[in-house]
């Protein structure tokens, strides 16, 4: 059975002079029990109003939600199993630590003796023991954040919902604490679902990502699925950087598609599905998979270029060669070597792009 089930989930709002705006377009998407799955796209593109509607703050205007193979749709926020952690944390600033994660038992009335203990455990879980007495501005920011979780942790929630938690922290404690929830999910077995426009962080942190563009799924899959198998233009540029070539299908043979691009350039792709001879296609390759050599190299599946822009970006250096007239193609190397540096002083360079490297969108 599925942690979280959406089918066919739309979300219409009606706007001001009566224009109607739809922010979830028909998703479909079946989420596994135990599973790190975020919800990843661009501000706007609906991942708010999906969370809300799980959490039921927001009702869908069609389709169905499951919850542990049981429809939501009567079902109040309250007698879900789920809770939210809001980017902002959402804590009470007059009450204790401890109060504030106990706020939610002392509203359902639990005795007093067990929620001492479940605020306990769910303080230890989150490693803030001690600082059970503390008000929220005596806290850091990662601190803050933890007494959200102890707070939607100490109800024993089977789905986790976040959105954008991390937003807020700078860059050095948002790297930690994404390693840090990841842990916790592992060691709790609690489905998470974690709303972010961090491409980054959803690398890092998912067993799988959806990828949202105005209110609809373009893409589900592991993160390796979306960085290396990118099916769109849109999933491609989104995630990390990638070049796009345009050029005509020549032939297949072998596992081996022939791409002609700018009329002058003969590629091959790897790739086991045949597309019709002279189909327009898009290939991308990720910069990091281009190679540069000198010209006096012999390789294969090389083409002459020329270094038009060199960008030293600390680990990494960014090298912009022109293929033709009409495109050029971005290069980054790691943990760069004199010869590499040679090279692309030379201007006059080889890139290698292997047919395993190179991939044909399926959709544009
Ligand atoms: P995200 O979280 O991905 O940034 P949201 O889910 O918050 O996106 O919003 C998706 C779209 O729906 C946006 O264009 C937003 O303006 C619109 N929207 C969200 N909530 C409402 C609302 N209550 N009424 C009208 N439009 C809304
Ligand atoms: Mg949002």
């Amino acid at each position: 059975m599925h942690a979280v089930e959406l089918k066919n989930i739309s979300k219409r709002f009606s706007g001001k002079n009566k224009r109607d705006f739809l922010a979830v377009d028909r998703i479909d998407l079946p989420i596994a029990q135990g599973e790190f799955f975020s919800l990843l796209g661009p501000s706007g593109c609906g991942k708010t109003t999906l969370l809300r509607m799980i959490a039921g703050f927001e009702l869908p205007t069609s389709g169905e939600i499951f919850i542990h193979g049981e429809p939501m749709r009567d079902r109040p926020p309250f007698h879900r199993p789920v809770n939210t952690v809001f980017q902002n944390y959402a804590l009470f600033p007059h009450l204790t630590v401890a109060d504030n994660v106990a706020f939610g038992l002392q509203m359902e009335q639990v005795p007093k003796q067990e929620i001492r203990s479940r605020v306990g455990e769910a303080l230890a879980m989150v490693k803030l023991n001690g600082m059970e007495n503390r008000r929220p501005r005596q806290l850091s920011g990662g601190q803050q954040q933890r007494v959200a979780l102890a707070r939607a942790l100490v109800k024993k929630p089977q789905v986790l919902l976040f959105d954008e938690p991390l937003a807020a922290l700078d860059l050095k404690l948002r790297k930690e604490m994404q390693i840090e929830l990841k842990h916790m999910q592992q060691q709790l077995g609690i489905t998470f679902i974690f709303v972010t426009h961090d491409q980054g962080e959803a690398l890092t942190m998912s067993d799988r990502i959806a990828v949202l563009n105005a209110g609809k799924v373009l893409q589900v899959g592991t993160p390796t699925d979306i960085y290396e198998e990118p099916r769109s233009r849109f999933v491609a540029d989104f995630i990390g950087e990638t070049n796009f070539l345009s050029g005509q299908v020549q032939q297949h043979q072998d596992g081996i598609t022939s791409v002609l691009v700018d009329n002058t350039l003969l590629l091959n792709v790897a790739r086991d599905r045949e597309l019709p001879i002279g189909t327009q296609v898009t290939l991308i390759i990720r910069p990091e998979k281009a190679m540069l050599y000198p010209l006096d190299a012999v390789k294969d599946h090389c083409i002459r270029g020329t270094v038009e822009e060199i960008v030293y970006l600390g680990t990494d250096t960014r090298f912009v060669v022109r293929l033709t007239p009409q495109s050029t193609i971005v290069v980054r190397r790691q943990n760069l070597t004199r010869s590499d540096l040679a090279v692309a002083a030379g201007k006059n360079v080889q890139v290698r792009l292997s047919p395993g490297s190179l991939r044909i969108l399926e959709e544009d």
